[in-house]
């Protein structure tokens, strides 16, 4: 038996709201052996990274508090304790990787005094000794010019390297347990490689357990040992890794891992899950996947299924594998969905190009002095070419900062080129007018990764959408333009009354709903779409890019679909263009691209992807009702 570094038990995690008490966590149990992987995955909401935040004692009192169970670090209750022991605790036993760096860097301080801090504070060393560890544990995390980067400050480091700060501290101390919260979701896919191989090291040389957070299924795949499925508060599978992607039990798993997109389910619609996760002070009495189950029974909804070992090691909770439960009368399905996806093909005229774009280059101008002269230029975007045909999606890929966003905000005329064509339904743009671009802009759209900052909070959703058709869709009345409001939003799933909310009203997936609705609302043909789901859960992702393919169905549309993430590419895209820094240096279609890169580049991208096994992924389906078992 491994030495056991933390154990959950029946942990529940409470919080005092307006509206009741909210059960973010309830009822809990797992544990983490020395130098093991535990990943704990589920929709935003259903309690994850509550459950981090109540191990490592961070929960916001007084409205939150720990309603029961224990937390056994090292074989000893930490609930109980006092809050400096709890303080000693953090830091010395546990440490914690957040999403974003930013928000656990202090930009006032030093890299390199914020880790001598932690390193003087948990270990007792000197600041000379501390300084001297300090810069090891950079050396450790990958940092180039380790001594260099003690004296840097938050702001001037890459996402990447202010991550691999981040651990750096969070590892200096040489916990016993390591929470990594979406470590990698904001980062590129070979520096998000790199990080969990980084981890993986660390973890190996210091045996130290790991908690990963994450909704990178495929990462968790890779990685974990073992992996919790949290929805709703509650745990509703938990199995070794390997078991659960090849025979998920629950149908919330097999629902949410039908949903990662992939090369294996180009052609068909992706699963998705019906409605949302209900609020933590509203769960139902019975199980609390009732409701959004496509196999609930008639008792579901009141009777609470227990976490049961269904197979050696491999806990679910659900009645469907309770054979007790299933001889009741109240196991008679209430609804049964169809297990497979409808096709979704969108087929493509392959032959007529919409628009070409050719040599483009956009640089900026780099001025210095008092007098602001131009020193030299960033070449942002430096002679590239692609062609975008009618009704295909082509996917624009590279890491951060390669000039992608700068690429397609140019294809569209939010920003002026340097120089290059545009080839737009045979019309050149890069030597039009501005006055002159009116009736091109309402043909040309955008969607950007994050709806919320894209959306004004003072309009209501109405006068955001009418916004646009006000300005680009002059012949239409006032009657005219609501019943295009009305239109758009049905045409997005959102419901007509929508319309007179605001932004903060509506969730992730709504508000990008309501881009894609402002977007379509002024008839466009060609529309880029820049990471716009990359900022979403897996399983709303899957609602939009499921919509996004039926828009272009139905109405012939063409994507230039701007993503670092590849798994969605291979899903979505017609044809790929690979872009480092400001080149295109690979272009073909998918396939060519997935199954026989060519360039260094492309291939490099392509390895860094954590991948599911598609003989896995053809497999999963969802648990029979089997009556009377
Ligand atoms: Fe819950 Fe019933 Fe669905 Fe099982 S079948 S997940 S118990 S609603």
């Amino acid at each position: 038996m491994p030495d056991i570094v933390i154990e959950i038990k029946g942990l529940k995690t409470w919080f005092k709201t307006p509206k009741g008490v909210s059960k973010a966590v309830d009822g809990v149990s797992f544990s983490i052996p020395k130098g093991g992987t535990f990943a704990l995955v589920g929709e935003s909401g259903c309690g994850k990274s509550v459950t981090a935040l109540s191990i490592i004692q961070l929960i916001p009192e007084p409205a939150g508090y720990i309603a029961g169970g224990n937390i056994i670090l090292n074989n000893r209750d930490i609930v109980p304790l006092s809050e400096r022991e709890k303080r000693d605790i953090r830091g010395n036993n546990i440490s914690m990787i957040f999403q974003e760096p930013m928000t656990s860097l202090n930009p006032v301080f030093t890299v390199g005094d914020q880790i001598v801090e932690t390193i003087m504070l948990h270990q007792g060393k000197s600041g000379a000794e501390a300084k001297a560890a300090a810069i090891e544990m950079f050396e450790k995390v990958g940092l180039p010019d380790p001594a260099g980067i003690f004296y840097e400050y938050p702001h001037r480091l890459s996402g990447g390297m202010r991550q691999r700060v981040m651990i750096a501290i969070a590892l200096a101390c040489r916990p016993d347990l390591l929470i990594a919260d979406e470590p990698t979701t904001a980062l590129d896919v070979t520096i998000q490689d790199q990080i969990i191989k980084l981890i993986k090291e660390l973890q190996a040389e210091m045996g130290t357990a790991v908690l990963l957070i994450t909704h990178n299924l495929a990462l968790v795949y890779q990685n974990a040992e073992t992996v919790g499925v949290m929805y709703a508060g509650k745990m509703a599978e938990l199995a070794p890794a390997k078991a659960l992607f090849r025979d998920p039990m629950h149908p919330y798993t097999v629902k949410l891992l039908r949903s990662i997109p992939g090369q294996e389910k180009r052609g068909k619609a992706l699963d998705t899950i019906r409605g949302t996760v209900p609020p933590a002070t509203s769960y139902p009495a019975g199980c609390h996947f009732s409701g959004r189950c496509p196999r609930e029974m008639e008792g579901c909804a009141a009777i609470e299924p227990p976490l049961a070992e269904r197979a050696p090691g491999h806990f679910a909770a659900c009645h469907l594998h309770d054979p007790e439960f299933m001889a009741k009368p109240w196991s008679k399905p209430l609804r049964h969905e169809p297990d497979a996806m409808p096709p979704l093909s969108v087929p493509h005229d392959k032959r007529e190009r919409l628009l070409e774009v050719k040599n483009l280059k956009t640089h900026y101008p780099v001025r210095k002095g008092l007098l602001k002269r131009v020193v030299g230029h960033v070449k942002a975007v430096d002679g590239i070419d692609l062609v975008v045909r009618k009704g295909s999606t082509l996917a624009l890929v590279g890491e951060s900062g390669c000039g992608k966003t700068t690429a397609g905000k140019s294809i569209i005329q939010l920003i002026r080129p340097t120089s290059g064509e545009i080839v737009f339904k045979g019309r050149e743009l890069t030597r039009v007018k501005e006055s002159e671009l009116k009736p091109v802009r309402s043909l040309m759209q955008i969607i950007f990764q994050d709806p919320y900052s894209s959306l004004n909070p003072r309009l209501t959703i109405k006068d955001t959408i009418e916004e646009g058709v006000r300005a680009l869709k002059t012949g239409l009345d006032k009657k005219g333009r609501l019943d295009k409001v009305t239109e758009v939003l049905e045409r997005v799933g959102l419901t007509a009354d929508m319309m007179w909310r605001y932004p903060h009203e509506f969730s992730g997936g709504q508000r990008q709903r309501i881009g894609i609705a402002r977007a379509l609302a002024v008839d466009p043909e060609f529309i880029v779409c820049d990471e716009a789901v990359s900022a979403l859960d897996v399983s709303v992702q899957a609602q939009i890019l499921n919509l996004l393919k039926s828009i272009q169905r139905d109405f012939g549309l063409s994507f230039l679909f701007i993503t670092h993430d590849l798994a969605v590419v291979e899903y979505i895209a017609d044809e790929v263009a690979v872009m480092y820094a400001g080149k295109i240096v690979e272009r073909g279609t998918t396939e060519e691209i997935f199954s026989n890169p060519r360039h260094d580049y492309t291939k490099k991208l392509l390895s860094a992807i954590p991948r599911l096994d598609p003989g896995l992924v053809s497999a999963w389906k969802l648990p029979d009702h089997k009556p009377g078992r």
